[in-house]
């Protein structure tokens, strides 16, 4: 299937048109981006490793009832996807506390969570993607309440398969972010990507607090050895079958 327009471009990807008006087609770029953009680089190979490592998550996904927008990936660095119209929501499922949680809260990093905590943020640069209660969700109308109690669950089920999945990876899923989509007939879809990029992922062989860090913390906090955190993830993901 030939690309033809860009439809938008993003910090790690872009999303081209394609013959069929249902069906975009999603590039991984190597670029990388931290704290809204203030940080930019790149990782070699990242595009290729998280278009990978994304697909066999969301194919994952979808032999656990969960419907995806996945659709193939026609290239290494190319993923093809329903179109579908992103809710302007990131949903953020948290296991063990790490990241703003910490800084926020003051809960300390590695704090297991007595439950999966689900929260919801902004997808706004130009406001900083700001945490919403739910009041603030319900003013802004960005999903209707029948919706939120949708993303909130199916994020749930989501965390369930990736928490098993990881596990068998000696992977530790500390948290990650969501986004979601309706297609045409107003159907809810797991949309964007699963990756090293969106997760934070700890290696269980390894308790130090810096060198088990196996996703972009390694590039918000110049930890180093990025490239090689992100092959360690999926080499492991790719060495677990999708079908149980
Ligand atoms: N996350 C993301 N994109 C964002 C914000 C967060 O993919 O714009 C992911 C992040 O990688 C982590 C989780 O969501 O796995 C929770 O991030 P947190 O709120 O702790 O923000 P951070 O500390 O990364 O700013």
């Amino acid at each position: 299937m030939t690309a033809h327009s860009i439809v938008y471009e993003g910090k790690a990807k872009i999303l081209y048109t394609t013959d069929d008006p249902n069906v975009l087609l999603t590039y991984f770029k190597d670029d990388a981006t931290a704290f809204n953009a203030q940080k930019r680089g790149s990782i070699a190979g990242k595009g290729e490793m998280n278009c990978a490592i994304s697909s066999h998550l969301f194919q994952l996904l979808e032999t656990q009832g969960i419907a995806t927008h996945w659709l193939g990936r026609p290239a290494p660095n190319e993923m093809q996807v329903q179109a579908v119209k992103i809710l302007p929501l990131e949903v953020v499922l948290r296991n063990i506390a790490a990241g703003s949680l910490c800084q926020q809260t003051g809960i300390p990093l590695g704090t297991v969570l007595k439950e999966p905590l689900v929260e919801f943020y902004y997808k706004n640069d130009s406001l900083g993607d700001p945490l919403l209660t739910p009041d603030r969700l319900r003013l802004l109308e960005l999903a209707t309440p029948e919706q939120v109690e949708q993303l909130r669950s199916t994020a749930l089920q989501i965390n369930q398969v990736l928490t098993g999945f990881f596990q068998k990876c000696g992977i530790t899923l500390v948290d990650f972010k969501l986004e979601f989509g309706l297609d045409a007939n107003q159907r809810l879809l797991l949309a964007d990507e699963i990756s090293p990029d969106t997760c934070r992922l700890w290696n269980q062989a390894d308790s130090d607090p810096s060198q088990r860090v196996l996703d972009k913390d390694r590039f918000r906090h110049d930890l180093g050895n990025v490239e090689a955190a992100y092959r360690q993830v999926l080499d492991r993901v790719l060495a677990q079958p999708v079908q149980p």
